[in-house]
């Protein structure tokens, strides 16, 4: 049995860390091994460092974006334009489009975006809120301009597709960042001037 053979907590970690997203049985076995060798203060650093995402950091019920305090920085600030909203898949894609230096304004995060192959469809984002937002923005007579950054991909394609249907009878103006990003088209890995091209070249849909 292999039970016997790999120990316990051993096959409990490659377990835990194979359910990780991107990361395979062998990788989570590599992974484990790793840990195993590594000195015990790496081990807990790291098993605290996750522990205190989990209780210290939480979504901006505004934007979605990861934060220690609500509204996030972002949010909350006044040098920030509030007649734009940047849509993007993930949190770490704020930081990609903060770095380029060519966005004021505010943003959504919406977690995600829709691949029926992988079973996620719009409910599972934060389109409903987003709506809302703008809804909300449109009454107070902020409604400004949506921007769909997400990724240039067919999930991501798919998404802005669905947001700009979602929100055109509220009336604002819904923009796209223009493709030229690296293969795969993922924000987070796109350089700051390629990005800021994305940003600054947006067209209408
Ligand atoms: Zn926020």
């Amino acid at each position: 049995m292999s039970s016997s053979i790999t120990p316990g907590p051993v096959a409990k970690l490659i377990e835990e860390f194979g359910r990780l997203p991107g990361i395979g049985p062998k990788t989570a076995s590599r992974l484990t091994f790793f840990m195993l060798r590594s000195p015990r203060e790496q081990a807990i650093a790291l098993a605290e460092a996750i522990l205190e995402v989990k209780e210290r950091v939480t979504l901006c019920s505004v934007c979605f974006n990861t934060t220690e305090s609500d509204p996030c920085a972002i949010c909350a600030s006044d040098s920030r334009d509030r007649s734009q909203i940047c849509v993007v898949q993930e949190p770490l894609d704020i930081l990609a489009v903060e770095r380029t230096g060519e966005y004021k304004g505010l943003y959504h995060v919406l977690h995600g975006a829709i691949s029926p192959v992988d079973g996620i469809g719009p409910e599972r984002l934060r389109i409903k809120e987003l709506q809302a937002r703008v809804q909300n923005d449109v009454a107070a007579g902020e409604g400004g301009e949506v921007i769909l950054a997400t990724n240039h991909d067919i999930p991501g394609n798919a998404t802005a597709m669905f947001i700009y249907r979602a929100l055109l009878p509220l009336g604002v103006k819904i923009t796209r960042i223009v493709s030229g990003l690296p293969v795969g088209g993922d924000l987070e890995y796109a350089d700051e001037v390629t990005l800021g091209r994305a940003m600054t070249g947006r067209r209408e849909m």
